[in-house]
């Protein structure tokens, strides 16, 4: 148990991670952990986690195993800890053995340590032997969301960790986590810790991530146009299927942007390669399948894109919780379908897993489709999911372009007469095949022609049909039978509905040219941009450039030498001295120690070449 003041913890902030203030709830964590309790954190991405335990950590007497699901997230972490001058370690299955045992002895040697661990590794006799003759003071558990079977991203090895507190009764736990709802909190607390652990929930809310929804048409296309403007940015753009991922990064990779492909079937070599470039140039695009993504702590990430509908609403929201770790406007955008739809159905129904933990998949999945045909705010309707409240939040697409919602209880009339009249037996394709009036031979062998309900849509576009039995599906009014190949069926909501009980308010669709060009205005007002005016941005680039010959010389990623905004101070404020330079926020004596020569050398050249270019 430590007692340090409010003003010390300020000066270890400022000399060990050179940053000026704690954010938002960090000073509370820390200081509970230094008073020694259990203390479970639920904290947006990017909120700033590893230093509520890291500071901890450096100012106690004892030493701290992290435990933390990859090897990149370790790597990572722990280079940004020596760029700082922090004793830090890790164990982990891409070093050699003497590697390894190198790393172990520096843990073991006196003095406060940090040693970064898989849960596997750390749960082995031999180890948990190893450390009980260590003094070990804190277990941190890094997305610790793994643990529970009620989370979306379970992990095996996780469940192992329950037994910590047995193992070691006198030391403390400290758990993280971006994302849990209620029933894994609870969870994660019995597990870990127990009625003593304090639980610090944190709120879910991004606020400085834009929100879209785009249907999925002409996908590549639109794409392209998309990331015209964001030339130089660095992104992920997220895909369901390796095939997919292959042929959106050879299409940007043709329209002249730097990007690479990411899925599991890459081997080792080049996944670590491509996940390195990411980390350290500037401006690459990753066009990835969800192999991608977990521990990717780069803060500035500019957009994150879904080519297809991902698989949950907890891991939507994960996904694109990576873009803007920063603070800074980051985009992100869904492209939705209901063809992706129906697969990520099929995918939770086929897949393995007990009936309840499909039906719970299952919900989460609604709950994403919730949210893309939401009509009102985007945010709102991730927050009430998560349990917040919140008001419109003028950064999202239905916010800045609010939708048309109108009545349209006929045309979901006439979509339910095609079911009911073909049997509850086909699906969305042939449905609507049925309503246009279309002449095909499916149509002729089962006689379906001669419905009532032929061609009653013949005069409304496919895209308005497609959007309405969206609409229809997100409702709940319509379900697709997956017992049956997707056979839809129309449930008690539709039966309202059908019976004018309850009316269909439904967005009016909008042609895809119209909301393109309206979108794209509309996005661009009133958002901060990320690049300096004229001269200033000039020197920015040069200084990012200072900034990774140094990364790749020293082989770590590009932000753990400075983060972008340090370099856009540097670049507006020009320092000069030393002193200087360490009152911007991010620059701790150590860097400063570390780059001050380079970086105030840059910015003098570029000064003195600039006064005499006049
Ligand atoms: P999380 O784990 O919550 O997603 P990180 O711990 O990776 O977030 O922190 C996100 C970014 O914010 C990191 O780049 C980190 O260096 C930075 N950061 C954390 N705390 C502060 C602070 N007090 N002041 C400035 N930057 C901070
Ligand atoms: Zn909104």
């Amino acid at each position: 148990m430590m007692q340090i003041s409010e003003p010390e913890l300020l000066a270890s902030l400022k000399t060990t991670f050179g940053y000026d203030h704690f954010r938002e709830g960090q000073l509370e964590i820390v200081e509970t952990l230094l008073h020694g309790d259990d203390a479970f954190v639920v904290m947006p991405t990017g909120a700033g986690k590893s230093l509520c335990y890291q500071l901890p950590a450096i100012l106690s007497d004892r030493k701290t195993i992290i435990v933390s699901p990859l090897v990149a997230l370790m790597d990572d972490q722990v280079a940004a800890l020596r760029q700082n001058g922090v004793a830090a370690s890790k164990i982990h299955s891409h070093q050699s053995y003497d590697e390894n045992a190198d790393q172990w002895l520096t843990f073991a040697s006196p003095g406060p340590q940090l040693l970064y661990m898989s849960p596997e590794r750390l749960m082995q006799p031999r180890m948990l032997e190893a450390l009980k003759q260590q003094s070990v003071g804190m277990f941190v558990v890094d997305e610790a969301h793994c643990i529970s079977k009620w989370g979306a991203a379970f992990r095996p090895e996780y469940e192992a960790l329950s037994q910590l507190k047995t193992l070691f009764p006198d030391a403390q736990i400290a758990a993280f986590t971006a994302t849990a709802d209620e029933a894994t909190r609870q969870d994660i607390v019995q597990k870990l810790s127990d009625e003593n652990c304090r639980v610090f929930l944190k709120g879910f809310d991004r606020p400085n991530l834009s929100l879209a929804v785009l249907p999925k048409e002409k996908l590549k296309d639109r794409l392209v146009d998309l990331l015209e403007p964001k030339r130089g940015q660095s992104g992920i753009v997220y895909c369901l299927s390796r095939k997919d991922t292959d042929e959106i990064a050879a299409v940007l990779s043709a329209k002249g942007f730097p990007a690479l492909a990411y899925h599991a079937g890459k081997d080792g070599d080049y996944r670590r390669e491509a996940q390195n470039r990411f980390m350290t140039e500037d401006g690459l695009i990753m066009v990835a399948t969800i192999a991608f993504g977990m521990g990717i702590d780069k803060p500035d990430i500019r957009f994150v894109v879904h080519a297809s509908l991902p698989s949950s609403m907890e891991a939507f929201y994960q996904e694109i919780g990576r873009a803007g770790r920063d603070g800074e406007p980051a985009e992100t955008i869904l492209f939705y379908s209901m063809q992706d739809f129906i697969k990520r159905q099929n995918m939770i129904f086929d897949g393995e897993g007990e009936g309840d933990f499909k039906l719970l998949e299952y919900k989460r999945l609604e709950a994403l489709i919730g949210y893309c045909e939401a009509t009102t705010c985007r945010r709102m309707s991730i927050l009430t999911y998560f349990d917040e409240s919140s008001t419109p939040c003028g950064n999202c697409d239905n916010c800045l372009d609010p939708p048309v919602v109108e009545d349209y209880s006929a045309k979901a009339q006439a979509i339910f007469s095609a079911i009911d009249q073909t049997g509850q037996f086909f699906g969305q394709a042939h449905i609507l095949d049925v309503l246009k009036g279309a002449q095909n031979a499916k149509i002729r062998q089962r006689n379906h022609q001669d419905l009532a309900c032929f061609g009653a849509l013949a005069d409304d576009p496919k895209p308005f049909m497609q959007s309405w039995m969206r609409q229809l599906i997100a409702l709940g009014a319509v379900r697709a039978n997956l017992a049956r190949y997707g056979a839809l069926e129309i449930t008690e909501i539709g039966a309202q509905i059908n019976a004018g009980k309850t009316a269909f308010m439904a967005k009016t669709p909008k042609a895809s040219k119209t909301s393109s060009s309206s979108r794209g205005s509309s996005q661009g007002s009133g958002k901060k941009t990320t690049t300096l005016e004229g001269a200033d941005d000039k020197l920015f680039q040069a200084l990012k450039a200072v900034r990774l010959e140094i990364a790749q010389e020293k082989n770590i990623p590009a932000y753990a030498v400075f983060h972008d905004s340090a370099l856009k101070e540097f670049a507006t404020l020009k320092p000069k001295t030393r002193a200087q330079f360490e009152e911007i926020n991010g620059v701790g004596p150590k860097k400063l120690d570390r780059y001050f020569e380079a970086f105030s050398s840059a910015i003098e050249l570029y000064v003195s070449a600039h006064k005499h270019g006049g």
